[in-house]
């Protein structure tokens, strides 16, 4: 009889170790959170608001530097070798992303669109659109939803936690989008100048108008021309207020601003934030309320 008991205990432990090593060998076995690699600062932002302590956040590009023109590191291709998931913004922003999905060899690791059914806006007929999508606010909420799947997917367990997070963003998102609407009424057609063409989505959304000093990739430097016409542009439509941005050279909006009479104010593109924004708690929504802040200070 005590034999029988015993056996019976020994079958019920190795049962449950077999139960608990089978459970653990899809989401756990690199440990119990989600690993998590972004490339640029909103991707940053959103994975961390929806992942919340459930996951661990790391950003590929360094803070503060030209996202633009960022080429992966070796140490890059070692992190995303102990990585789960790479959420990239995509609609084009990337150009590294080939040759990165080349060099690494974890077989595991799920590289992820961010950008998956928004709306995007085409700059040409060969179908290239202008990347930073994010600032659409309703794009924004869109890329928390596809992050919330993503994680949802990989690590079931936590996919109501995940909900949650979406759900409270998501109302906060409004609330900023409800905003905006708001204070831009009848501000419609107007025109800001910005350090490079990166405003497009904001623009479209709320009726504004782009006049960007550098294109779409931030790396023509204004000639001569460019630069007169910019300043008569400014003239013409009563412009005082010349945006620059933090990670590039705000000399020529300077010397812009100095030639109208004007003067020269932050917008963010939030491609990237200083370190220390990130490590003082400043995230999407607070600095997208300095923006509409320093849009309508420019309106006035
Ligand atoms: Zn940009």
């Amino acid at each position: 009889m005590a034999a029988k008991k015993e056996l019976a205990i020994i079958m019920i432990v190795f049962t449950l170790v077999f139960m608990l090593t089978s459970c653990g060998a899809n989401s756990a076995q690199k440990g119990d959170k989600l690993k998590v690699y972004t490339t640029i600062y909103p991707m940053y932002d959103f994975a961390k608001k929806i992942g919340g302590e459930k996951v661990e956040v790391k950003n590929l590009i360094p803070f503060g530097e030209d996202t633009h023109h960022y080429e992966p590191s070796v140490s890059d291709i070692i992190d995303l070798n102990k990585a789960d998931i790479l959420i990239y913004n995509g609609a084009g922003y990337e150009g590294f992303l080939e040759k990165l999905k080349q060099s690494v060899e974890n077989k595991d690791l799920v590289f992820f669109d961010a950008s998956y059914n928004l709306d995007l806006i085409f700059e040409n007929e060969e179908e290239t659109h202008d990347p930073h999508t994010w600032l659409s606010i309703k794009n924004a909420i869109k890329n928390l939803e596809n992050i919330k799947d993503i994680f949802s997917r990989l690590d079931g367990g936590n996919a109501m936690y995940y909900e949650n997070n979406y759900q409270k963003y998501k109302a906060e998102f409004e609330d900023l989008y409800n905003e905006y609407k708001e204070k831009f009424k009848g501000y419609k057609n107007r025109s800001i100048i910005v350090s490079h063409d990166a405003f497009g989505y904001l623009c479209k959304e709320f009726g504004l108008n782009q006049v960007p000093i550098r294109g779409i990739n931030a790396d023509d430097e204004p000639n001569p021309l460019k630069m007169s016409q910019i300043v008569q542009f400014a003239l013409d439509n009563n412009i005082n207020t010349i945006f620059y941005e933090e990670a590039l050279n705000s000399k020529i909006s300077e010397t812009i601003a100095k030639e109208i009479g004007g003067k020269t104010d932050t917008l963010y593109p939030l491609e990237t934030l200083t370190g220390e924004q990130v490590n003082s708690g400043e995230d999407y929504l607070s600095v997208m309320k300095k923006n509409l802040d320093a849009i309508l200070r420019s309106f006035n």
